[in-house]
């Protein structure tokens, strides 16, 4: 494995992922006098919060992915690589990635998270994700195409399973989902099938405490169960899940739910390989850092983002993405000060408000230190979520989806794509 050991003027920070953290911290270096690397198995970066909107066919995939090349046109002092990381040498200084290796003077890790499935049998090998793209398409394909060979099963007992979504974990992502779903089978699918019996579809929100929303404040985990059962989501608290097969998923409680869709919104831990790399890490494989985000042991290595395990006031930093931007800023901000002979400063995260969408006209949100429901809370939602979109292109388009979604009840991306790579039989 050839480490790259050309002769630099200039140090090197190296990025690992082009996230929310590894881009806010790239940018925030732009004017340095560093030279960047950033380094991700994606040629575009990802916007997460959306991708339960790709997955329910509202939005198309390249809506909410913009590609990494073009935003780093705007820091003449970065570079891309593409490529997987398998793991950093802290004592060589080196980034692995793929068949290569490259040396860093400083290195950022926002790689993220992964799934995390706290032992649940099946889960792993049959719930389907939300953490990416790929993910969100796959799981797309396989609702619609649930759907359609529903539309041409005779045995009822079958089409039930076809027509039953069960999703896992109450947090934002399970509410928006399952939201998203309610609104994917009685508007577009009930006017596509207009045989189909729809009476048979279920739509499950199962979470493991007694509330919804478990990260904001009580009166909005209450207010979002009583919407989504509203919409007629099948709310259950309290419920943690034992088991998962192809078909049924087997709750502790020993409740079977007959279901060909599992999602899972439950958990993740940090990336496995900070920890495998040597890596202190605190609950949940996170890197466990110092307050101004440095490596404990290595001050030139800094962890960000999901990936860094943060406490203030006594609990952890949530993940979210103003966690990821914000350290990202600061990362960056305490390299430039170590070059120039200064202490870094310990982070200090400006809490602006959490929230989660319940279908059209109707979120959560916790903002300004008040609660916010319905439709104020939803408009706060789309304008924060249209803000932090990258790109002109991607914006104009998530709004002309969403105007269609809410004037007609259509969605723009209901087409099963090709996920796999063409054959040539
Ligand atoms: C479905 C979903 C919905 C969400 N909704 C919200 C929301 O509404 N509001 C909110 O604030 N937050 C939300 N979040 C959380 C938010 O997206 C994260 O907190 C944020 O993305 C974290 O940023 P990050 O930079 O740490 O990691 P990420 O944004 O996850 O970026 C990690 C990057 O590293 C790359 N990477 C990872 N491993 C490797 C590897 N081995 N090799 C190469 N590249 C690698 C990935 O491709 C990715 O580009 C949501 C997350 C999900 C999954």
């Amino acid at each position: 494995m050839g480490v790259a050991m050309e002769k630099r003027d200039r140090p090197r920070v190296v990025i690992a992922g082009a996230g929310f953290g590894g881009l806010a911290a790239a940018r925030t270096l732009a004017h340095s006098p560093v030279d960047v690397f950033i380094v991700d198995r994606n040629n575009y970066h990802t916007f997460p919060p959306l991708l339960y909107q790709v997955a329910a066919g509202e939005l198309e995939p390249g809506d909410i992915a913009y590609p990494v090349r073009t935003i780093l046109r705007k820091i003449p002092n970065a570079r891309f690589s593409l490529g997987d990381i398998r793991g950093v040498d802290l004592e060589k200084r080196v980034l692995e990635i793929d068949g290569r290796s490259v040396a860093y003077d400083y290195l950022i890790l926002a790689t993220g998270t992964v799934d995390h499935f706290f032992g649940v049998q099946g889960a792993a090998e049959y719930a389907f994700s939300l953490k990416s793209l790929e993910h969100a398409i796959t799981l797309r394909n396989h609702i619609l195409g649930c759907v359609e060979q529903a539309a041409l099963e005779v045995d009822a007992a079958t089409c039930g399973r076809l027509l039953s979504f069960v999703i896992v974990g109450g947090g934002p992502t399970g509410v928006e989902t399952a939201g998203a779903l309610a609104e994917l089978v009685q508007g577009p699918v009930r006017k596509d099938f207009p045989r189909l019996d729809l009476s048979q579809a279920r739509i499950t929100l199962i979470e493991a405490v007694d509330r919804l929303l478990p990260t904001l404040p009580e009166p909005l985990g209450n207010y979002a169960a009583r919407r989504l059962r509203g919409m007629g989501v099948d709310v259950r608290l309290e419920c943690p899940v034992a088991r998962i097969t192809p078909d049924e998923i087997y709750l502790q409680d020993g409740t079977v739910i007959p279901a060909c869709t599992t999602v899972w919104a439950a958990g993740v831990r940090g990336d496995p390989q900070a920890e495998a790399s040597g890596m202190p890490t605190a609950s949940r494989g996170r890197v466990a850092v110092e307050p101004t985000l440095q490596v404990p042991g290595h001050p030139e290595v800094y962890a960000v983002g999901d990936l860094a395990y943060f406490e203030e006031h006594g609990s952890a930093l949530p993940m979210v993405a103003q966690v990821a931007l914000q350290g990202g800023v600061t990362a960056a901000r305490n390299i430039e000060r170590q070059m120039a002979g200064q202490d870094p400063q310990p982070f200090q995260y400006q809490d602006r408000g959490t929230m989660a969408t319940i279908g059209r006209n109707h979120a959560a949100a916790h903002a300004f230190g008040h609660n916010f429901t319905g439709f104020p809370a939803w408009l706060l939602w789309l304008s924060i979520h249209l803000w932090y979109l990258i790109g002109f292109r991607n914006r104009f388009l998530v709004l002309i989806n969403w105007a269609r979604h809410y004037l007609f009840r259509e969605h723009a991306a209901c087409r099963i794509l090709p996920s796999e790579p063409a054959t040539s039989e």
